[in-house]
């Protein structure tokens, strides 16, 4: 891929890009999308493009505001060469084990990161690039992520998950992330 090329070339700021929590398109149920028309690839290649520039191991369309069913992942887990993951119209089909407890961050929560119980493993049915269709059974990192972001595709967000007590001592930073989105909307004229 000519990525990197691209990401030499334009100036990414994710600060700007990325739509954070208290923004309506974060809550919006995504559409699926056609994985061969162009718009499906130039929205692939900027997510690639806002991901590699923050330094994040998961991202959904809508977290850039569109609402198509897209997500892509980098496992820290997996070496580089396996690490990149683009996964179009994904569907989790099954997960398995146990709940595990692991401290998850999200990119529209700048700076906020909470203990979120996931199942160890998932299935997930979904298309690549070429319109051909996988599915993948994956447990760790892989599943965490693939889990956290098909959750964004359907307006859930980590924060969802937590305990009513959770949702109780997290209020009070819920609200400061809340505010910081009104001041950057503000700033940015979004
Ligand atoms: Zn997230």
């Amino acid at each position: 891929m000519s990525l990197d090329g691209q990401m030499a070339q334009e100036r990414i700021n994710p600060d700007r890009m990325i739509r954070r929590y208290g923004d309506g398109c974060l809550r919006l149920p995504c559409q699926e999308v056609d994985p061969t028309k162009a718009s499906t690839t130039e929205l692939i290649q900027r997510m690639w493009r806002i991901l590699e520039a923050d330094g994040g191991v998961g991202l959904a369309a809508p977290q850039i505001g569109v609402n198509s069913r897209v997500v892509i992942i980098r496992d820290p887990e997996a070496s580089v060469a396996k690490s990149r993951h683009t996964l179009i119209n994904p569907e989790v089909v099954e997960t398995f084990g146990p709940d595990v407890p692991f401290e998850e961050g999200c990119l529209s929560f700048p700076g906020l990161f909470f203990e979120v119980n996931r199942p160890r493993g998932v299935v997930v049915n979904y298309t690549d690039e070429s319109g051909h269709k996988h599915q993948v059974r994956n447990q760790g990192m892989f599943a965490r992520i693939v889990l956290h972001e098909v959750d964004h595709l359907d307006g859930v967000l980590f924060s969802d998950h937590l305990s009513f007590l959770g949702k109780l001592w997290m209020a009070p930073r819920l609200l400061l992330q809340r505010m910081g989105y009104l001041f950057w909307k503000l700033r940015n004229g979004k």
